[in-house]
Parts: C-alpha cells; structure tokens; sequence
C-alpha cells in the first residue's frame, strides 16, 4: 500500500518553530486517503503537514461521513483544489473530524498538545469582507491558498487536505475542546450541530417562543430539530418520510412529527401554528419541499435553504413576496456557531449519539462511503474511526 508519493498541493512542509512533545512523537509519513478519479479512494502514504502560525496539527481519532463528502467524490463541487476540480491532484476529502493535538505552530499558545478537540471547517482568509464579518464560510477569496493566488483560505477536506487521513493541519480558530465526558463519536457531530445553529440564529434570528419547521430528517435536519427545542423554539415540527427518522427526531426534541405520505404538510403545520410557521428549515431543496415552505411560512417569517440542489428549482416566488418571507441560504458554520453548539452539546441539552448509526475502521472507508450514501441498515451518520471503539466491535460481533 505504498505508492509513489502523491503530489501534495495544500500542505506546508516547513517545521522550524514547530512546536512537539515526546509524549507524541509525530511520523514523518501517515496514511491518508486520495482522491484521483471521480468515486476512487485510495490509501496511500503521504508526508505528515507541519502546522504554520495560528495552526496545530490534530491527530486524527475520529471522522464522520457527511453528505457533501458524497457530492465530492462525484461530482468534484464544492471542494475547488488550485482552482479546479479536485481529481488527481493528491487532494484528502473529510471534514467532520475531531482528534489529538499532536503538535503547536509557531507562537501558538491557546492549546497544548494532547488536548482533544474537534473542528469546524472553514477558517477563510480573514481579510476578506465576508470573513471580517465573521461569514467566513461565504469567504470571498474560497479556494485561493496556492501560488500567487495565496490568500491563506483554509477549508479542510474542501480547498485544503482534510480528515480522511491519520493528520491534518488545523487554523487555532477552527478547534474546540473536547469534554472528556463526550465520546470521539459524538464530538464528530459537533460540526453539524453548529450548521444548524447557524441557520437559526447567527443567520436567521430565532428567538425563544417562535416556531420551527424542519423538512427533511437527515443529520443537519435532526440536529436543527435538536438545536431549535433547546433555543427555545416552540412548537418544533419535523416532516420525514421516514418513520425511524422521525421517531429520532421526537426524542431529540420535536413536538410534532408530519409524515407527508400520510398528511398534506402545510395543511397541518397551520393547524398546529394557526398563521404558519415564524421558521422553516428545508433540508432537502427540492420543487416539492421548497414550495411547502413558502407556503408553510407566515407573512414576515423566514425560510433557511440548507440544502445543495445541482439543477434549478421552480417555487412560488409571489407568495414569497406578498407574504413579506424572507429567504435564505447556509453555507457551513460561520460566527463561531460551533463553539456554542459545544455549549449545548457538553451540557447534554439534546443526545446528538442518536444521529450517529455506525462506526467502521479507516480502512474500510469505502464501505462507510457506501453506507452513507446508500442508507445500508438504516444508516444516518457513518462514522470512521482511527481507535477500534466499541461499536465497531459489536458490529464486528454480529
Ligand atoms: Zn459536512
Ligand atoms: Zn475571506
């Protein structure tokens, strides 16, 4: 399993200043996977990135499969690598990990090595205007890091090399500590706590007392649910097909569950809200959901689009307009939302563990890829694991 060294577009080689313990000794080589052709992973060897200013480098424990990991392998979008797609050019996808660092950047002194920390995405340029903003997930310099291009834009597993790997290199805005009460498992989850908390309030305002709607019960979706109840929203109503989904979703908060093959949506979102709902979150973008939104909304509420659709979706934009709706979209976990869903997550105010179905060791990667994408056994988040764990011995068990 040891290819010829791939091409390494993202990574800083330079570890003068670089900051290690014998308590953690770091290889000069790790196992990461690589992108080359659409859909083809394979494990190779790579060198180990040194961490810059501002950085640290996390030992890899933990890395959960997301959705957009799928769209990747596919279609390319939206990772962007040296300003293309991302195919054959050595490039490690993963960006939901959470790990051990294992060694400090010049001048950093916000963490100490051995700390367990789990990450979000995008540490943007941080001069741009979105990112000074702090909507550095909508950076406007995504994907220039390389040549004289180099804006320094950070997004792990997007622009830059990700979690798919046994290291990577980590902005210190990006890392959170980690409870020792909380698994490796769950902290993976963090991420996606802090999209949905984002879409709620950094973008879209809620306040306790509103009600939300969340279409589409898949891990965003879940964990908005989760996200909404402990804000304070009121009533929380989720609409899935899936009746083990929704099942997930009342436990993790939701007053009502809508099955729409049993019930028409809007109709019964105005029956338990009277004029609408003041929030709704559609987690799956397509004509059917984005029309039961505009329509589901009352007059001055507001529609947070989290889902990527690749084609044009046609939807009432009149009733949008005359009903004073406001529409908008979520790109990732800016204003620091991920810290704050650690907040909630460390005080156990919702069981994200519930979202999180199954655990395989790196090396089966693809058959996690598989699980994830094609829901095998009811699978909603796949974890990858670098420690054997528990779960993945019961698996193993059966
Ligand atoms: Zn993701
Ligand atoms: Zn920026």
């Amino acid at each position: 399993m040891t290819d010829p060294a791939p091409a390494v577009t993202t990574a800083n080689a330079d570890w003068s200043g670089v900051k290690t313990s014998p308590d953690m000794p770091v290889p000069d080589q790790m196992r990461a996977w690589v992108l080359g052709e659409p859909e083809e992973l394979t494990l190779q060897d790579k060198p180990v990135p040194a961490p810059g200013k501002a950085e640290a480098l996390v030992r890899i424990d933990a890395v959960a499969i997301c959705a957009t990991d799928l769209e990747i392998l596919t279609y390319g979008t939206p990772a962007l690598i040296e300003g293309g797609p991302p195919f054959n050019k050595g490039f490690t996808p993963g960006h939901e990990y959470m790990g051990t660092i294992a060694a400090l950047g010049p001048g950093v002194d916000e963490f100490e090595i051995g700390d367990r920390v789990t990450v979000e995405i995008h540490a943007g340029c941080g001069q741009c205007k979105r990112c000074r903003m702090g909507m550095y997930t909508s950076c406007h310099n995504y994907g220039l890091n390389y040549g004289d291009q180099d804006k320094g834009h950070r997004a792990n597993g997007f622009t830059t090399d990700g979690g798919f790997a046994e290291y990577a290199v980590n902005n210190i805005n990006t890392m959170i500590k980690v409870p020792d009460t909380m698994s490796d498992e769950e902290a993976t989850l963090v991420v996606t706590a802090g999209t949905s908390m984002y879409g709620l309030t950094e973008l879209g305002g809620l306040v306790a007392g509103e009600s939300v709607v969340v279409i589409g019960p898949g891990p965003i979706g879940l964990l908005a649910v989760a996200v909404a109840k402990a804000l304070g929203a009121s009533p929380v109503i989720l609409v899935g097909t899936r009746e083990n989904r929704n099942a997930i979703g009342k436990q993790l908060g939701a007053d009502y569950t809508i099955n729409p093959k049993d019930e028409d949506p809007v109709a019964r979102v105005k029956e338990l809200t009277g004029k609408g709902a003041d929030y709704v979150v559609d987690c799956a973008g397509n004509e059917t959901t984005v029309n039961q939104s505009v329509h589901m909304t009352n007059r001055g509420g507001r529609i947070c689009l989290a889902a990527f659709p690749k084609t044009a979706v046609a939807f009432d934009l009149g009733a949008l307009a005359v009903n004073n709706i406001y529409l908008y979209g979520i790109r990732g976990e800016g204003r620091s939302a991920t810290h704050r869903a650690m907040a909630f997550m460390a005080e156990k105010r919702f069981d994200a563990r519930l979202v999180h179905t199954h655990t395989f060791p790196m090396e089966d990667l693809n058959t996690a890829l598989r699980y994830a994408k094609d829901r095998v056994d009811d699978a909603i988040k796949v974890v990858v694991s670098m420690r054997q764990n528990s779960k993945a011995a019961e698996q193993a068990a059966e």
